[in-house]
């Protein structure tokens, strides 16, 4: 047998690895079209706080591990696939025959198009050689702005105030990661970068950007003296010269100066080589309960695809590694011939923003059933249920630190909380002793 996955991350390589363990003599080839041995997009943030180099966020640290699996690793770019002929085509011209295909190549970051996104000093944060540019700019005191406050940005931010530079988070939304906690949540974060240290613009846009020094500029009187002004004098006393980077317009009319502008402005899945494969593709690539596409032989895993939330029932892109190696390993089981069903995946983010845990979990927002919040901004805590009948179908939390796992499966599992749903409505708090009595007892 002849298996070819296509996309060497985490979704990839869980895939690859399971085939080997389920088929000892099938020929397996995992093709990835980025320079370097497999790799967690996740651990870039620990990369660019040094707590890790970057052979720390390899997804293997043997360098003999895909060899000793009998796994050929081909660093190509995949161009194009035909299903009529099981061939995927590599950029270098070679055609690979396949008879169960894996596509996992992931989802790019999306580059909105404002005059300026392609500077020297503008980069995304998705890969570890964006990591390692930003390393390179996001040096101590320089003046960094960010564009987006998602989940991902979110994440970004704390590896760069970590790095002690001026940051400045510019988020459209009205509060920051408007796609995973409401307005409480998201103003709470945003108070809390703000007592750090890291100013924050929610509800604006950065228009455009633009070389400090440009002709352009010189012709429009006092707006360099203006560019210093605005950055603090942390940025000027230790040299930074905001003069040799960038202008960024943003449209509360506030100008900004800065050595480096990182975009994080969401991501759309790598489906563009497809196009005439016949694959059938919604945000991603449509997959069903075993992670099959419409075409026999062919699966999707990952952030690429469309597989099911647990909680909908609906087929959604859950870009999480979670999700990505669970669809991965279920895929792998489907190929070789065991058929598994993927259960499906919790809507799910948890982050740690300079020391406050936040996370939300399944329909955060609710779906119009009962719900609760228990609010204390001054010690920086919110808990937020949301029920449906006597289930729990959603939740957000901030500042609580023990036991959330436990809100994730009472969500999860959506077990009847019985007399526990008053108990709740009445004590949000006591959401542990409610897991430990429907779920544990
Ligand atoms: C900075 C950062 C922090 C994150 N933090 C978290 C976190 O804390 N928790 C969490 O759950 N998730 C986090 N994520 C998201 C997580 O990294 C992704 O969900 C995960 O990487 C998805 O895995 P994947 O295998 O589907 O895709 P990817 O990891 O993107 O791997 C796909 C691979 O396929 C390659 N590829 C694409 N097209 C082709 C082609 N045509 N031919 C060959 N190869 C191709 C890509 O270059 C890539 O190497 C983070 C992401 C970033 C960027």
């Amino acid at each position: 047998m002849r298996y070819v996955i296509v996309g060497a991350g985490p979704a990839g390589v869980v895939a690859a690895e399971t085939i080997r363990k389920l088929d000892a003599d099938g020929t397996i080839t995992l093709i990835g079209d980025e320079p370097e041995p497999p790799y967690s997009r996740m651990a870039i943030p620990y990369y660019l706080v040094g707590k890790i180099g970057e052979e720390g966020t390899h997804l293997r640290h043997d360098p003999d591990h895909f060899r000793n699996l009998r796994i050929d690793h081909v660093q190509r770019r995949v161009t194009r696939v035909d299903p009529n002929s099981n061939t995927v085509v590599l950029d270098d011209g070679r055609h690979l025959q396949y008879n169960q295909l894996l596509i996992a190549t992931g989802a790019s970051p999306i580059r909105p198009p404002i005059p300026g996104l392609d500077l020297p000093g503008v980069h995304t944060c998705w890969t570890l050689a964006d990591a390692r540019r930003i390393a390179e700019l996001a040096t101590p005191g320089s003046h960094v702005v960010l564009m987006g406050a998602g989940f991902v940005g979110t994440i970004v931010l704390e590896a760069l105030a970590m790095r002690d530079v001026e940051l400045t988070v510019v988020e459209m939304g009205d509060r920051m990661v408007p796609r995973m906690m409401d307005e409480t949540a998201g103003n709470m974060l945003r108070n809390w970068c703000e007592a750090k240290g890291v100013h924050v613009r929610t509800g604006t846009r950065i228009t455009s950007i633009h070389p400090a020094g440009n002709k352009e500029e010189e012709d429009k009187p006092g707006i360099l003296s203006r560019l210093i002004d605005a950055v603090t004098p942390a940025g000027t006393e230790d040299g930074a010269k905001p003069e040799d980077g960038l202008r960024v317009e943003l449209s509360n009319g506030e100008t900004l100066a800065a050595h480096l502008v990182v975009v994080s402005a969401g991501v759309k899945p790598n489906i563009g080589f497809l196009e005439g494969s016949g694959l059938a593709v919604d945000q991603g690539i449509l997959v069903d309960d075993h992670l099959r596409t419409n075409h026999p032989g062919i699966y999707a895993a990952g952030d690429v695809c469309q597989g099911r939330d647990i909680m909908s029932r609906e087929f959604h892109v859950h870009a999480i590694q979670p999700t990505a190696t669970e669809h991965g390993r279920v895929a792998a089981y489907n190929m070789t011939g065991h058929e598994m069903a993927f259960v499906g995946s919790l809507n799910m983010n948890v982050l740690d923003t300079l020391g406050l845990i936040s996370s939300s979990f399944g329909v955060w927002e609710g779906k119009g059933g009962q719900s609760v919040r228990l609010v204390d901004e001054e010690r920086w805590r919110y808990l937020r249920l949301e029920f449906e009948e006597d289930r729990l179908v959603g939740a957000q939390s901030v500042g609580m630190t023990e036991n959330i796992g436990a809100l994730r499966g009472l969500i999860q599992t959506g077990v009847p909380l019985g007399e526990w749903k008053d108990v709740l409505l009445a004590q949000p708090q006591r959401f542990m002793e409610a897991y430990v009595g429907r779920i544990q007892g």
